[in-house]
């Protein structure tokens, strides 16, 4: 079997490639706030979890791709689960960290980064899981 590496569509704009990696229509967000209302982890967010929905929405990515909301985001599916609309916000921010690293294009993390990056309280799961990220 041959393997080929996976490359964005260039010609496709980061919003619609976001909504193909995640396979979520923002346009279907009422802004009824459910999913902010019961994520655990908004009061580490500079904008909210509907926020992120409605930046979305209006096509203003870059408002979403700098906040910090993108990595306090603990992947926990509760927004989805709440969502009277069925859509899957864990899966829309974690679209939006893929474009970020596919801007990074070849200048990823390399092994040799590492010691200066890691402390003693870093979990090991942590670093496996940065160089699934950033080594792809
Ligand atoms: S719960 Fe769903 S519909 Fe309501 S604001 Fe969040 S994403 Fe939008
Ligand atoms: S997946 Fe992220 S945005 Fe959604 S409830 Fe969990 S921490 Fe909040």
């Amino acid at each position: 079997m041959i393997r080929e590496k996976m490359v964005p569509d260039t010609k496709k704009s980061e919003l619609e490639q976001i909504a193909e990696i995640s396979s979520q229509y923002v346009k279907d967000c009422i802004q009824c706030t459910k999913c902010t209302a019961g994520c655990p982890a908004s009061a580490s967010m500079d904008i909210l979890p509907h926020q992120v929905i409605r930046f979305l929405q209006l096509g203003q990515l870059d408002k979403v791709l700098e906040s910090k909301t993108i990595w306090n985001c603990a992947s926990c599916f509760t927004c989805a689960a709440r969502c009277p609309k069925n859509v899957d916000l864990a899966k829309l921010i974690e679209a939006v960290r893929l474009t970020i690293i596919r801007r990074a294009g070849n200048n990823r993390l390399k092994t040799d980064d590492v010691p200066g990056k890691i402390d003693d309280n870093m979990p090991q799961q942590a670093i496996v899981s940065a160089f699934r990220k950033y080594n792809k």
